[in-house]
């Protein structure tokens, strides 16, 4: 099947989508009791439509579709392209997340059936509650709760437990989001630093709530600390860290936004006191989206309902929890990450082959004389931070495209991702990608290497 075809082919099922959404409209414009006469007009003009429409589908001819949205390009990136971007690999919807996009697309549309206490993570139907129950069990946690992104979850942490002046752990390493929620709690971070190999150990973590203390004779309120992290998707010693943890009485925030949804996460293995994950990032979900599961130890200080009374009305609500606002993922983006569970379930259990492919493109990737890993090798993730400024930024020195030479090669074998114009220090993430694909990418890069005269070992 040649590119042109299967891209028109793409255009088409959009198209084809669009024209069943029309259909579906033209329902809700609709009495109960069936179609007027124009609607009905309106329907079979839509149908036939889509009858030719999949006509030109299946025959792969056909004038190319105009698909956009008012404003919006139908978005077509990981229909058209194998995508290698390090941030999106693990939060591409499941066909079951985007059928549950488009079936509770409307605003409150979790809210069909809540009834009393009224809170999101109690409604029955759909099955939420067994959700929260489930998400909680996935971790080896007591209590879960959805959020909007992990940072939404490290905020409802550090704003439970920091207060003004006091300083957080985090890694040299920290996501910029985890800074956030140290300032918006009013604390202070304290970073530790890295072991040469860059990894964050138990020990420099001690020694570093040892300096904090001798620093401000107190101790740190928290201490928050990525798996892996978003710079080298490096493994950083959580077991470790929990046990310093414990031994100081000080709590202990799994950041999981790289391992929730794509590996076995045990949060009593580890001692975590809080695991925060990323719907969107690895759980494929819709975003934005994430876990925050705790203990029942922490759960009524994080999870605290309100004690706010109207002082005109006397009002007062209860069970809504203060950090989560009440409810917190109303729609689409809950039910998306609902519809992926089980299959983000069953992939955690497949991790070992992800990592292995991981590495077998990596290996491939080495072959090329002046690309290094500049993450730890073999890698033990599928994100992975390369430098190429000995290869690819050799040949972009003297391209007239400049660094922008390797994307459009990329781009041209279908391959998209990789950070335009980078051609130095970049990163890549081959989570999902089959053996088929990791293949493909694998030659790709080994081809756009000898096109322009490197060395392959
Ligand atoms: C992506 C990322 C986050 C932020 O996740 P959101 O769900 O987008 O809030 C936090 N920490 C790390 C290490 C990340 O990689």
């Amino acid at each position: 099947m040649s590119v042109s075809k299967k891209s028109l082919q793409i255009q088409k099922t959009y198209e084809a989508l669009f024209a069943l959404e029309d259909i579906r409209e033209v329902f809700r414009q609709s009495l109960p009791t069936g179609f007027s006469p124009a609607e009905q007009e309106e329907f079979s003009k839509d149908l036939s439509r889509i009858k030719n429409i999949i006509a030109e589908l299946e025959s792969g001819q056909g004038k190319p579709s105009c698909n956009r949205i008012g404003k919006l390009d139908a978005r077509t990136r990981e229909e058209e392209f194998i995508n290698i971007h390090p941030i999106q690999a693990a939060g591409r919807l499941t066909p079951e997340a985007r059928k549950a996009v488009i079936s509770y697309g409307d605003g409150y549309s979790t809210c069909d059936y809540c009834r009393k206490p009224f809170r999101l993570d109690k409604i029955t139907r759909p099955p939420i509650e067994e959700f929260h129950q489930s998400l909680a069990k996935f971790l080896n946690m007591d209590q879960a709760r959805v959020v909007p992104g992990a940072r939404r979850g490290f905020q409802a942490v550090t704003q439970s437990l920091v207060e003004k002046g006091d300083s957080v752990i985090v890694s040299a390493l920290a996501h910029y989001t985890e800074f956030l929620a140290v300032e918006v709690a009013g604390g202070v971070v304290k970073e530790v630093p890295l072991s040469e190999n860059n990894i964050v150990t138990g020990e420099a973590v001690a020694r570093k709530i040892e300096e904090v203390k001798k620093e401000t004779g107190k101790l740190p309120k928290l201490i928050m600390i990525d798996h892996f992290d978003y710079q080298f998707a490096n493994e950083h010693d959580v077991c470790g860290i929990g046990k310093v943890a414990r031994d100081y009485g000080i709590p202990f925030l799994y950041n999981g936004a790289y391992t929730v949804g794509i590996m076995p996460v045990d949060g009593k293995k580890f001692g975590a006191d809080f695991i925060v994950g990323s719907g969107h990032k690895s759980m494929a979900a819709a975003a934005p989206s994430g876990v925050l599961a705790t203990t029942d130890e922490w759960a009524p200080r994080v999870f605290r309902t309100t004690q706010m009374v109207g002082d005109l009305t006397s009002r007062k609500f209860g069970v809504k929890e203060v950090e989560n606002m009440g409810c917190t993922l109303m729609g689409a983006t809950l039910l998306s990450m609902i519809a992926s569970f089980p299959r983000v379930q069953e992939r955690t259990a497949r991790w070992d082959e992800e990592v292995k492919k991981s590495n077998y493109f990596l290996e491939q990737f080495q072959r090329i004389e002046g690309s290094r890993v500049l993450s730890q090798w073999p890698r033990k993730h599928t994100l992975t931070k390369v430098d190429t400024t000995g290869s690819f930024d050799v040949v972009a020195k003297t391209h007239k495209r400049r660094g922008f030479f390797f994307s459009d090669e990329l781009k041209e074998r279908g391959i998209i991702g990789e950070f335009a114009g980078a051609t130095r220090t970049w990163k890549l993430n081959t989570y999902g990608l089959n053996w088929e694909q990791i293949k493909y990418i694998s030659d790709a890069f080994i081809e756009i290497a000898k096109k322009y005269n490197l060395n392959v070992n």
